[in-house]
């Protein structure tokens, strides 16, 4: 048996796992202040909900999906991204009839990709989707709630770039455009994109290959293509932006590499990531997903961020947590039960207590301050008899190493150096 993981996965140990826990705490404080409610699906689904919105021409269904049939024979998919089972689960609970319905979600995500740093095949995405509200406000409220996380988990030097996708019939007219246009550099382009062409040009775009790379500059633009509403719709978005001195910058190749995705699409790249992997969070409109799913038609915008990504951008010096940590050691074996009971009375006051019992008192000091414990409690016969305890200050050179401190008053005592 092998102790490796599997390809693409790892185990998250107490650094990045504290990076996981700082992301998504500084998330629960800014979620309700937008009106976001957690909602936690299951992480596996019947494979029809992410093929039947995602799109068979995605990459996603076409390549990077944990697919198997259960034991019953059911065809079921690890989830590969939260929005398509977050729709779902709002339409289980019949949540469409109290609208707007805007939910965060975070958790584990699957996709089976060529695994490199910021790019793994089990992956942590924090995500919201925000269903039933159709006009351009919701869509600039939507990033600024994104831009307001980035601030506030201090991720330095990221952009904003936002682009639309129009409506419908602009992106059937774009559409043609771009069938006629790449349909003359066919034998140009690369494999995949060949098949692209023929099942979502728009998709040609979201290519790596700097083959494909090299026609986009003389490519039809999508601005020529937007109708009125569309183009108004996009310009209300970008004024929203500007009023909330939201810097952005408007590129018009930018794409998302799923079908549902209508009007807006943003995301966030930084620089301190690989050019293939410095998107740290990306969403858009998806107006006609609910109905593609078997609901009805309701308005729909979201992102997702990729923990993993910014974790890489969280300064180091986050972790340990800074709470005070106590030894509390028994100095002889007849003294092990009130050291137990001491260490209980603190652990209910929210103290972090190790409790050292290999060796003689010094080495079990030795590994009290191994552990990082400030204090050591030192429960012995002659401190008991006087109802005291010997305290011991591991770190602090300032303070006198060694005291007596009545156990009536310890609790007070420890309080008083727990940091604010
Ligand atoms: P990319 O172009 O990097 O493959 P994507 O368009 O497939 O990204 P989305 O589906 O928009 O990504 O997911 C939102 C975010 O989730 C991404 O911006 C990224 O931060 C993160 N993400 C996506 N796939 C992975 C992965 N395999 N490993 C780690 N993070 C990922
Ligand atoms: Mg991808």
């Amino acid at each position: 048996m092998s102790c490796q993981p599997v390809r693409g996965t790892r185990d998250l140990l107490e650094k990045e796992l504290a990076q996981h826990h700082h992301l998504v705490e500084q998330a629960y404080r800014i979620m309700p202040l937008y009106g976001y409610q957690e909602i936690e699906t299951p992480i596996f689904e019947y494979t029809s909900v992410f093929q039947r919105s995602l799109g068979e021409a995605s990459d996603i269904v076409g390549k990077e999906m944990y697919t198997f049939l259960d034991r019953s024979g059911e065809s079921i998919t690890l989830r590969p991204e939260g929005t398509a089972a977050v729709t779902r689960a709002i339409l289980s609970a019949g949540l469409t009839q109290t609208l707007p319905q805007k939910r965060f979600y975070k958790g584990p995500m699957f996709r089976h990709e060529r695994p490199q740093k910021g790019r793994y095949r089990q992956f942590y995405q924090l995500g919201v989707e925000c269903f039933g509200i159709a006009q351009s406000f919701v869509d600039v409220e939507c990033i600024a709630l994104a831009n307001q996380l980035l601030q506030q988990w201090k991720i330095q030097d990221y952009t904003l770039t936002i682009n639309t996708l129009g409506d419908q019939e602009s992106r059937q007219a774009y559409r043609q455009a771009l069938i006629n246009y790449f349909r003359r550099y066919v034998q140009d382009l690369s494999h995949d994109s060949q098949l692209r062409l023929e099942r979502n040009p728009l998709r040609i775009f979201d290519s790596k290959d700097p083959k494909d790379q090299a026609l986009f500059p003389e490519a039809p633009a999508f601005e020529d293509f937007l109708n009125a509403s569309s183009r108004q719709f996009f310009d209300q978005v970008l004024k929203g932006l500007q009023d909330l001195h939201i810097p952005f910058t408007h590129n018009q190749r930018l794409v998302r590499g799923i079908d549902y995705y209508c009007h807006t699409a943003f995301e966030f790249t930084v620089k301190g990531l690989e050019a293939a992997q410095n998107t740290v969070l990306a969403g858009g409109r998806y107006d006609g997903l609910m109905e593609q799913l078997g609901g009805p038609s309701l308005p729909g915008i979201g992102w997702a961020c990729g923990l993993d990504r910014l974790a890489l951008l969280l300064p180091p010096c986050l972790t340990p947590p800074s709470s005070l940590r106590i030894a509390v050691i028994a100095m002889g074996e007849e003294f092990q039960s009130v050291a137990l009971q001491w260490a209980q009375t603190l652990r209910q006051q929210f103290f972090s207590v190790e409790m050292p019992f290999h060796g003689n008192v010094s080495k079990r000091l030795k590994a009290a301050d191994k552990a990082g414990c400030q204090i050591a409690l030192l429960f012995g016969e002659d401190e008991y008899k006087t109802h005291q305890v010997k305290v011991r200050h591991l770190m602090n050179d300032q303070l006198e190493k060694e005291k007596l401190v009545a156990l009536s008053d310890i609790v007070s005592y420890l309080s008083s150096f727990r940091k604010a």
